[in-house]
């Protein structure tokens, strides 16, 4: 059951919906997005059906929910979601795009790189400072230095910041840096990551494990939801197949399936399904107009001396001609591509960096 708050509830209503739900002996999770706060509940569905919660002061509505995810589901929210980083929204209406290295290497390469991000039409810099890899001897990133020179970039560039958390112990760590908090492939079922994330008060970017359902996505992502945060973008990254000709194999068909199931943004990452500059670009085109609400993609100034998936990387001549597909087709859709506002004063110039 799901109780959705009227907009004007106040946090003692809301709190008296909670006791009511306890002295039931049932337990309440409040979990709150930019622009509505809803309540799930768990325990004897016939005894809260007896509490009359429906006429408590603050409530909207009380729901029962048919699929396995509630909070998340679209069942009790017909609108989509827009989430905010920063003040950067993702969600209907627009096309965001994230883009910056796989990996922080440096604070010149990160510099360069949100360059790059910008020009591609980017309003958020990705970037890891822990990197998930496959092997142990692969470079695992530069933890909490890379952190450091990501909001060094953001204060440079006023771009603010995705980046990886991959353990519940660096979550409070990586909030007080990032801007928003991406959950990669190989943690989606980390659940007790995914609860830290959904207690930390920061967006997150949630992607689909290679080998997951929909479904399994969907009950991960309520996971972060159940425990306080409903600011969740959803990322179809590819799942694994038998075709070997591309990294992975980008499920277009997630997006508009998410999109029935569930009111929360979904984004594409053509970098790491395709796994080929070359493809980078037709993928993200076949996100947008799919109906994706942005791409996430990896670009970075010297791909040869990547430390990390530099062969996905775009380079700056594959810069505009992305930028340039991303505002035609986000008109095509019927959204807007938002530019990078920020100018800023290098070197006695106002200009963009
Ligand atoms: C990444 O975005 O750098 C990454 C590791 O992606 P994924 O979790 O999708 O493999
Ligand atoms: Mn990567």
């Amino acid at each position: 059951m799901v109780i959705v708050t009227s907009p004007s509830a106040t946090e003692a209503e809301i709190r008296a919906v909670v006791e009511c739900v306890e002295r039931a002996g049932g337990e309440a999770f409040v979990s709150r997005g930019v622009r509505q706060v809803v309540i799930g509940l768990l325990g004897d569905v016939e005894r809260f059906a007896g509490l009359n919660l429906g006429r408590m002061p603050g409530v909207n509505r009380v729901m029962r929910i048919t699929s396995s995810y509630k909070l998340v589901s679209r069942e009790h929210h017909p609108e989509r979601t827009v989430v905010e980083v920063a003040g950067v929204p993702i969600g209907a209406g627009t096309v965001t795009v994230i883009a910056g290295p796989c990996a922080v290497e440096s604070p010149e390469q990160t510099l360069d790189a949100a360059k790059l991000a910008i020009r591609s039409g980017a309003t958020l810099l990705r970037g890891g400072a822990f990197k998930p890899r496959t092997s142990p001897y692969a470079f695992q990133g530069l933890g909490l230095r890379g952190l450091q020179i990501l909001a060094e970039v953001r204060a440079e560039t006023g771009l603010p910041v995705v980046t990886e958390v991959i353990s519940a112990d660096d979550v409070d760590m990586v909030a007080e840096h990032a801007d928003m908090l991406q959950v990669g492939a190989r943690n989606m079922q980390n659940f007790a990551l995914l609860q830290a994330v959904g207690r930390s008060g920061k967006p997150v970017l949630l992607k689909r494990g290679m080998n997951a359902t929909i479904e399994e996505w969907l009950l991960a992502a309520e996971y972060i939801a159940q425990r306080g945060n409903l600011d969740i973008v959803l990322c179809e990254r590819g799942i694994r197949t038998f075709e070997r000709a591309t990294r992975n194999t980008l499920d277009v068909s997630a997006v508009p399936v998410v999109q029935y199931l569930s009111h929360l943004p979904v984004i594409i990452d053509p970098s790491h399904s395709g796994g080929r500059r070359e493809l980078v670009l037709p993928l993200s085109r076949a996100g947008v107009v799919a109906g994706a609400d942005g791409i996430i993609i990896d670009v970075h100034p010297d791909p040869a001396t990547a430390l990390c998936d530099g062969p996905q990387a775009l380079i700056a001549e594959d810069i505009d001609e992305m930028a340039r597909s991303m505002a035609e087709l986000a008109a095509f859709m019927g959204r807007t591509l938002l530019r990078h506002p920020i100018v800023r004063v290098v070197g006695g110039d106002r200009r963009i960096v």
